[in-house]
């Protein structure tokens, strides 16, 4: 029986274990990540506005029937195959990354974190987000809106201290939409740290440690044989955002490509809602129709809605 090997179990890897379980009849497909859960981190805003709890964000791993799930950390990438902190090197006949981007900032943007922000949010008489970062995460925008909505006596302001120049028109794009909903949005810095206040800096993104010297080819391929590369880290390598839809895109189109040459001995990759995005520049006015109309809560609602049911919930 042909196997295949993901290292990430978030919204790529999960993505992309639904999709090949969906597609194949036999195969085994390991899924490896340190943590025992999936977090489905997108749905962060809407647990802050009180859709949904968050202890609902986080999936458990190990009740998953159509993956076997293996609690480690892969700590290298090499032609033999994924090394294991354990030591083990795994091989499948298809080995993916799905590891996600490396953060540096306020822990806001976990589960865990967004639960505490939370609770420090409740006693402070207002919330300033300072932006300073090179790839745009649009989720803290719906995180301050959450907020305002919640809590509409409190001053909730965005400062956007640096934002590389390729993504300006996407903040130019929201600033609208956050003046809306009565969230600040301004390019000067925060007024000195008043009493009461908190003031979140925003993570900045950058390559998880394993992607740096791997290459992305048309497939997301890398230079070792069968080894792939998804999610944020892979979408910044080809130069794009490192989001959600991103991600999904990617899982979408490799699984085709995967399923088709297993069961054909070809690759080909059939039109659906995400692969007729082949390429990245298609997903690029994808992606910017996407985040300059922006995503309602209630829409995030319906997707975590058939991710738990639908996609987890089907593994
Ligand atoms: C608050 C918030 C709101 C967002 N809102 C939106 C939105 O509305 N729309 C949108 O498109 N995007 C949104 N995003 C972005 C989106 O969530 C990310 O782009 C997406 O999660 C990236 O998926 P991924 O699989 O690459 O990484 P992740 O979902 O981060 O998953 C990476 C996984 O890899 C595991 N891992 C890490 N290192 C290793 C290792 N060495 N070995 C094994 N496993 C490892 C991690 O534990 C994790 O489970 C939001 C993000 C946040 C934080």
């Amino acid at each position: 029986m042909k196997s295949i090997v993901i290292a990430g179990g978030g919204i790529s890897g999960v993505y992309l274990a639904y999709k090949l379980a969906s597609q194949l009849e036999d195969v085994k497909i390991y899924l490896i990540d340190p943590k025992p859960y999936h977090e489905f981190v997108m749905g962060i805003p809407m647990a802050l506005a009180g859709l949904v709890k968050f202890e609902d964000l986080r999936m458990p791993l190990d009740g998953l029937k159509r993956v076997k799930y293996v609690r480690d950390e892969v700590v290298d990438v090499r032609e033999s195959g994924l090394k294991l902190s354990s030591g083990e090197i795994v091989r499948g006949d298809y080995n993916v990354l799905a590891v996600g981007s490396f953060k540096v900032g306020d822990d806001f943007f976990s589960v865990e974190g967004a639960e505490a922000f939370f609770n420090s949010v409740s006693a402070a008489t207002a919330v300033r987000f300072v932006v300073d970062e090179l790839y745009p995460i649009m989720g803290f925008g719906e995180v301050a809106i959450s907020i305002k909505t919640l809590w509409p006596q409190k001053e909730v302001s965005i400062h956007m201290v640096y934002v590389h120049p390729d993504y300006k028109w996407l903040f130019d794009a929201y600033k609208e939409t956050f003046e809306k909903h009565g969230v600040l949005f301004t390019e000067e810095p925060p007024p000195n740290d008043r009493r009461g206040e908190l003031h979140v800096v925003v993570p900045e993104l950058y390559l998880h440690p394993l992607a740096k010297g791997l290459k992305v080819g048309s497939l997301f391929e890398t230079q070792y044989d069968r080894t792939y590369i998804i999610g944020d880290s892979s979408l910044m390598k080809i130069g794009l955002p490192p989001i959600g839809w991103g991600a999904l895109w990617q899982a979408s189109v490799l699984s085709q490509a995967i399923s088709s040459e297993m069961k054909s001995g070809t690759i080909e990759v059939e039109v659906d809602e995400w692969s007729y995005m082949k390429d990245p520049d298609k997903f690029k006015q994808y992606f910017t129709y996407r985040m300059t109309k922006g995503v309602p809560l209630v829409q995030l609602k319906g997707l975590y809605d058939i991710w738990k049911t639908k996609v987890f919930g089907s593994l």
